[in-house]
């Protein structure tokens, strides 16, 4: 590596889309943002935004990965940082499974490579495109350190007792079934950011991290690190989500074959894309619902009713878990900017310590704050997620040392 290699490319490749973004880590400057959408079809569309200028898009049949990521590599080269730039220090992969063997960012070889590929049966929806991502870019750059950074990764120092169901241990071990945990390379940047709005040492701060998306999970962090975390062997556990069910009784699944005829696939279907605030109401954006709940519908309000109320478990919860908490984080599209959802999932919770201050819980920013009012014995905080940062950090750590 050249010492004025600077730049990490972060790739985000799903099943037919490639999120990337070019970051400089000399000072954490965003060069370019960009989003390859349609993959194999034939209104395939590339949107790439240059720092400070507006958006170039082009619409047109792009085949494969491949082609996406030549696509991407043309459009960064015309802002001056092509593939093959002396710039650029290495490409960091986010990778949605790491199994319990991945526990940090990960230079990308061969064998790295088939451990990826062996945990395809846990992740068979993220895995495979992770994997086509970052083959793909190791044949454009093979001289380029590449590095995979893992959603599971921050989850791999819960106890065994968080992170083990209660089944059958060999069934369980024979099939790697336990609790990994997902979004956790935001969990991990959002805790960090929480320390330094508190300017208190992570080592020293109990946390709850509410990361509220269209995905949605919580984590209990002590100490800097995750103890335990409410999704599991796949992301369809714990909170109430935009189309994923969270938490229920396993036999719904039975019932669901012996009685209602449903396959697995139909099941599966049904439980991670037609349930959750979706399947409750029609709806999973949050605004809508809000504006729904207001207009006085019921349907709305018993979906509002029922995301706040598992919500609310987990707090519950994982305040038991830690003993103590410092603060409880907002993050991600809803918690970030739904004021009502933070208001609402801390009503009530004030013998905990809890409050949230009305006027400061209304405020919009982007910017790590407090909704808590002064001198509350609990922080209650929004603190905005970064997730294409916080690899990209991972990354040049990495690549650096
Ligand atoms: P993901 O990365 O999981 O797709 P995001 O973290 O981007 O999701 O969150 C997307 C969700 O954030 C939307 O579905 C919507 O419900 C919610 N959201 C975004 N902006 C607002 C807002 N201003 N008010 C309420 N909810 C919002």
């Amino acid at each position: 590596m050249t010492s004025q290699a600077t730049r990490v490319l972060v790739l985000n490749s799903g099943s037919s889309s490639v999120k990337y973004q070019l970051l400089d880590m000399r000072d954490g400057t965003r060069l370019a943002v960009g989003l390859v959408e349609r993959i194999g079809e034939n209104t395939s569309r590339l949107v790439h935004t240059p720092a400070g200028e507006g958006a170039r898009e082009r619409t047109e049949r792009i085949a494969d990965h491949e082609q996406a990521l030549k696509a991407v590599a043309a459009e960064l080269a015309l802002d001056g940082t092509g593939i093959d730039s002396p710039d650029l220090a290495a490409i960091g992969h986010r990778v949605v499974h790491g199994g319990a063997a991945f526990s940090a960012p990960t230079v990308i070889d061969d064998a790295v490579l088939a451990e990826i590929e062996r945990l395809v049966p846990v992740a068979p929806l993220h895995n495979p495109a992770n994997i086509t991502g970052i083959r793909t870019a190791r044949a454009l750059r093979p001289d380029l350190p590449q590095v995979a950074v893992f959603d599971t990764a921050f989850h791999t120092t819960m106890p065994e007792h968080a992170a083990r169901y209660a089944i059958d241990v060999e069934t369980a071990d024979a099939h790697r079934i336990r609790r990994y945990g997902f979004h956790g390379t935001s969990h991990a940047y959002v805790s960090r950011r929480t320390a330094e709005l508190l300017g208190r040492p992570p080592e020293e701060l109990n946390l709850i991290v509410l990361h509220l998306g269209n995905g949605a999970s919580a984590s209990a962090v002590a100490g800097g690190r995750c103890v335990d975390t409410s999704m599991g062997l796949t992301p369809l556990e714990g909170l109430v989500m935009g189309t994923r069910s969270g938490d229920i009784d396993p036999a719904v699944v039975f019932h669901l074959e012996r009685v209602a005829g449903m396959d697995t696939d139909e099941i599966d279907e049904l439980l991670n894309k037609k349930s959750g605030l979706m399947g409750l109401c029609g709806d999973n954006d949050m605004r809508e619902i809000r504006r729904r709940v207001d207009e006085g519908d019921e349907r709305a309000r018993l979906a509002f009713g029922i995301y706040i109320h598992r919500l609310k478990k987990y707090i519950g919860a994982y305040y038991a878990v830690l003993g103590r908490v410092d603060a409880v984080v907002f993050t991600a599209g809803v918690g970030e900017n739904a004021a009502p959802v933070r208001e609402a999932a801390m009503a009530g919770l004030d013998g905990l310590g809890l409050v949230v201050d009305a006027e400061l819980n209304a405020v919009r920013s982007g910017e790590p704050r407090l909704v808590s009012p002064e001198h509350a014995r609990v922080a209650v905080a929004v603190v905005p997620t970064d997730e294409e940062m916080e690899i990209a950090r991972q990354t040049f750590a990495l690549v650096d040392a």
